[in-house]
Formats: C-alpha cells, sequence, structure tokens
C-alpha cells in the first residue's frame, strides 16, 4: 500500500517537468546516479563542493595588518592596558616625537602590529611629519603621545564621552584614544577603504595631540582635511587620511 501511494508522486514531476518545457520533452529526464563520471574525476554528483559560509569574525588582511585577530567588537572590556614592548628608533628627521601604544587586554588584536600600523602612518611622509617636519620613535616607557586602543566602553570612559558609547575616537591629554568599534568596522562612508579610515584615525587624534584644531570641508568634492571631523561625515568632501595628500586638492575656481 505504501509503495502504491509513493510510486505516482515521485513520477508526478518527471512528467509536469516534460509537459512544461516542450522543447525537450522528448528528453527522457536523466537521473543523477547515470551521470557518467570519468576516471580520476570528482564524482559530481556524489560529492558536491561543501559551500562554507564566510566567517563574519574572520579578519581581511587590511584587519590583519592593522593589528586585528578577531572581528568582535565585545561592548565592554578588561580596562587594564598591556604596553606594547620594545622601542623603536624615529626613521626620520625633524623634531622627534616620542609615542607609547597600548592595547586594552583581552582586545582580539596583535598589539606589535598594531603599534607598526600606528607609527607606520604617524612616518608616512603624507602624515605630519611630512618633508621632514617632525618624526615619531615608539618606546614602551614616558612618552609624549600615548596611543591607547581600548574597547568601545573604556573608549568613552577615557574620552568623557557620555552619549555614543563608544562610538567616538579622541584624544584626551597626553592619550589618544581608539575606540575598537571604529578600529574594526571604520564608518558607513569609509567601507570601502577601512585601511585609510584607521589612517586617518590615527593621524587625526595625533593631531590634537601636536596641536591642532578641527577643520570643516572645504568644499563639495575636495579632500576631506585630516582635521575634519570624518567619522560624523564627509559632508560631501573626498575620503582623505592625510594631512599633506599626495595629490593636493585643486585650487577653487
Ligand atoms: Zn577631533
Amino acid at each position: 500500500m505504501l509503495v502504491l501511494l509513493r510510486s505516482p508522486s515521485v513520477l508526478q514531476p518527471v512528467g509536469a517537468l516534460a509537459a512544461s518545457w516542450p522543447l525537450i520533452g522528448t528528453v527522457l529526464p536523466v537521473s543523477p546516479q547515470a551521470v557518467p563520471v570519468p576516471p580520476g574525476d570528482a564524482p559530481f554528483f556524489t560529492a558536491p563542493p561543501t559551500s562554507v559560509a564566510p566567517d563574519p569574525d574572520a579578519p581581511t588582511p587590511a584587519d590583519r595588518a592593522a593589528g586585528i585577530q578577531r572581528r568582535t567588537v565585545a561592548q565592554t572590556g578588561s580596562g587594564e592596558f598591556d604596553v606594547v614592548p620594545g622601542s623603536v628608533p624615529p626613521p626620520g628627521r625633524g623634531e622627534v616625537h616620542i609615542v607609547r601604544v597600548e592595547v586594552e587586554r583581552g582586545l582580539p588584536v596583535d598589539g606589535e602590529r598594531f603599534a607598526g600600523f600606528a607609527l607606520a602612518t604617524l612616518n608616512d611622509d603624507r602624515s605630519w611629519g611630512h618633508d621632514g617636519a617632525m618624526t615619531f620613535a615608539r618606546t614602551d616607557g614616558d612618552a609624549e603621545i600615548v596611543v591607547v586602543l581600548a574597547s568601545p566602553d573604556t573608549s568613552a570612559l577615557l574620552c568623557d564621552d557620555r552619549g555614543s558609547r563608544g562610538m567616538l575616537s579622541c584624544r584626551n591629554g597626553p592619550r589618544v584614544v581608539l575606540t575598537f568599534r571604529r578600529w574594526v568596522d571604520a564608518t558607513d562612508e569609509y567601507a570601502d577603504n577601512v585601511t585609510a579610515y584607521r589612517q586617518y584615525v590615527v593621524n587625526h587624534e595625533v593631531g590634537h595631540a601636536l596641536g591642532r584644531g578641527h577643520e570643516r570641508c572645504p568644499g563639495p568634492g575636495r579632500l576631506a582635511p585630516a582635521m575634519q571631523q570624518q567619522t560624523l561625515g564627509l559632508k560631501g568632501c573626498a575620503q582623505n587620511p592625510w594631512p599633506y595628500p599626495a595629490d593636493p586638492p585643486a585650487p577653487a575656481p
């Protein structure tokens, strides 16, 4: 009884297929098992390629270069910091600024890589040391500028930011506080270039530590100044992480 009931329901789709697709109506449907598999080839139907869903927590190469080991951002951190050990001499000319780098304990971050990214940004010729104006050394001792990477809640605490729950980075005294939330996710306007956002936020907050104030977008389509609050929106300007971009904006007509 059971077999008799099942047989028509198996055959029915085959007939329906032939009827609804007249061009191949005379072609017998081929069952998957009947497809010949050449010797040595992977059998297509019996071993389909396993599709692995992308892991949203896995870092991209750009993330890894910025020290990110996992993209998970926990709102709250330990509140304790590890100083990135070692020291790196200033690579350039001009006034030497000494930087210490700290990472909140428990963040999925490679401190050496994070410090390397921050110092490489600051020592880029498009940054504050343009044309030999200044150069940045790294230490694990006393420093003029302390670059801190912190969880959102700890960032908010260190920035005295009571509104955004750690969506904003800041400079507070000698501390340049970068929130891990933005370090990982950047902003919507920088979603296509998170590395540029990371360079921007280092340059911007260290710019404050060097005494620079905010600037406004100079006009639609122009490069956003490094001291523009780009995290709050580009305001019609184009992405630009650098105080001295290689291609300066064309002069206004
Ligand atoms: Zn600012």
